[in-house]
């Protein structure tokens, strides 16, 4: 009885320890991080997890798990109807269960992915300004059975979790979205400029054709902003779903080259594919790896002159696969190089490149870095640009052709 106690006991004052902690930090990465640590603790619990609604796909996305890797954890969605989560969402009441595997609502492809069966549970709903944004969960109890008095516990972590959760996605956005707004600024101002010239009596013809032209690129720009933060937010948010499947990379390269080929045609620009014979198969989303590579191709050909080239590469090492494109561009200047994956940077402003948004490069390193992976780049002034793209290798082998 008095071993209950003073557990108890401890229980509350780690409480209190993390109370003070989260106010410490509006990172909602390392908030979570610390909220499902803190309940496998208190709880006495082998895993914990939280689970983030999202009421567009009505599907429940993992956020943070002590007992899931971020690539693994990327791909796991859980369906409102038909699991446990689900209900703890839609009924706002918490569940305590001895026996999870008996249960009729228990949706067991979480366990087939992890390879560890559930036995018991605690889910607590997060809800913040009358709205469940989500759960937090704590799995298969070291010892004994899961109590009344651990499921209270959880209910205090889960109302912190929920606040923690509300104010560093507004933190976040409210970030995020100033930044746009600021780069709103410059094309709305050249459109209102472009505008007032078109009125003007004294405007020659040709003039006027060059206005309009500008108007033209400036709301395509506008236009590829928009969508290209839209994605850039969907990603930092973790709201993105990554849909993992083994594929041949240099098929993939060949696909990205034909897409690509009428515009370096344009601009007289060779792309080469050079593969290695053998490759592993890549394990990955593959649309939205491919996604990483045109806009890299992109880039290549935008910022490269006339009669240039862009070799696109792949190769394996004992622990990764490396696809890279190398072009013999313009080249960024070094002290560039540490700000290129930085939210709207862009090295080539009004260099005739017009059309770019500083976005594709956040994107891209997003992407990567949800597979685990890691983007590096090398470059010359006036000699050419290597992007690479670094990913954590599965085991099996491409047969060869
Ligand atoms: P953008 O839409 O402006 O191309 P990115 O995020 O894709 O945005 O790239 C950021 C900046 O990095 C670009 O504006 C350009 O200045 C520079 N850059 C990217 N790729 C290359 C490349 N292959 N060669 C030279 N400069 C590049």
């Amino acid at each position: 009885m008095a071993e209950i106690k003073t557990e108890r006991l401890d229980g509350y004052r780690r409480l209190i320890e993390i109370a003070r902690d989260l106010a410490s930090t509006l990172d909602l990465d390392i908030l979570l991080q610390r909220i499902v640590r803190a309940a496998a603790e208190v709880s006495g619990s082998e895993a914990a997890s939280i689970l983030l609604y999202d009421n567009l796909t009505r599907q429940l996305n993992f956020q943070v798990a002590t007992n899931l890797d971020e690539p693994t954890m990327r791909g796991l969605v859980v369906p409102l109807e038909g699991s446990i989560a689900g209900w703890v969402v839609l009924n706002r009441k918490s569940v305590r269960l001895t026996n999870v595997q008996e249960d009729p609502r228990f949706f067991g492809h979480v366990d087939r992915m992890t390879g560890r069966p559930t036995q018991s549970l605690i889910g607590v709903p997060l809800i913040t300004k009358n709205k469940v944004v989500g759960v937090l969960e704590a799995l298969n109890k070291e010892r004994g059975k899961f109590t009344e008095g651990d499921e209270s516990m959880l209910g205090v972590l889960g109302a912190q979790a929920a606040v923690a959760i509300e104010n560093a996605r507004l933190f976040q956005q409210s970030d995020l979205i100033s930044e746009f707004v600021h780069e709103l600024r410059t094309p709305l101002a050249s459109l209102s400029t472009a505008t007032y010239l078109l009125l003007r009596p004294e405007m020659s013809r040709d003039q006027q054709e060059q206005i309009i032209h500008n108007i033209h690129s400036e709301t395509l720009r506008l236009n590829s902003m928009a969508s290209s933060f839209l994605d850039l937010a969907r990603l930092e948010s973790g709201r993105v779903q990554f849909r993992k499947t083994s594929f041949n990379i240099t098929d993939l390269l060949f696909e990205c080259k034909d897409i690509m080929n009428s515009k370096a045609e344009d601009d007289r620009i060779q792309i080469r594919i050079e593969a290695s014979e053998r490759l592993p198969f890549c394990e990955a989303d593959r649309d939205k790896l491919k996604q990483v590579i045109l806009n890299l191709l992109s880039n290549a050909i935008k910022y490269n002159r006339p009669n240039g080239s862009v070799i696109l590469g792949a190769g394996a090492a004992e622990t990764n696969t490396c696809i890279t494109v190398q072009d013999t561009g313009l080249g960024i200047p070094e002290e560039a190089l540490p700000h290129l994956f930085e939210k709207f940077y862009r090295v080539h402003d009004g260099e005739g490149a017009t059309g770019g948004t500083g976005l594709g490069l956040s994107i891209c390193k997003q992407i990567v870095q949800g597979h685990g992976g890691r983007m590096e780049v090398k470059s010359k002034l006036g000699v050419g640009t290597a992007f690479s793209i670094i990913l954590p290798r599965s085991g099996k082998t491409q047969p060869t052709p």
